[in-house]
C-alpha cells in the first residue's frame, strides 16, 4: 500500500510543471479574436483547412487562460487534457 502511494506521489511530482488543461472553443462560441462573430463563421474555416483547432489553455493552479491553436493530431494525443465546456 505504501509503495503504491509512493509511486503515485512520484507520478504527481513529475507532472508538476504541466498542470493545465484545455477547453475546446466550440463552433457556436464567440471567436477568441473579439471579432464578435461565432468561431464557426470566423477563424474556424481557416483552422479546419489546416487541421487545427482553437482551445483555451487553462492553468490549473492560477486559473490563467490563454488561447492556443493546436493541431487536431496533437489534441488527439493530449485528449486527456481536453475538457468540454458543456456542463453535464
Ligand atoms: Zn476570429
Amino acid at each position: 500500500m505504501k509503495r503504491l502511494l509512493n509511486r503515485f506521489l512520484k507520478l504527481m511530482d513529475s507532472k508538476e510543471e504541466e498542470k493545465f488543461y484545455y477547453i475546446r472553443v466550440e463552433r457556436n462560441d464567440k471567436c477568441y479574436c473579439d471579432s464578435g462573430k461565432k468561431y464557426k463563421s470566423c477563424h474556424f474555416p481557416e483552422h479546419q483547412k489546416k487541421s487545427k483547432l482553437a482551445v483555451k489553455k487553462i492553468n490549473e493552479l492560477t486559473g490563467e487562460q490563454s488561447i492556443k491553436i493546436l493541431s487536431v493530431k496533437r489534441l488527439r494525443k493530449e485528449h486527456y487534457r481536453v475538457k468540454s465546456n458543456l456542463i453535464g
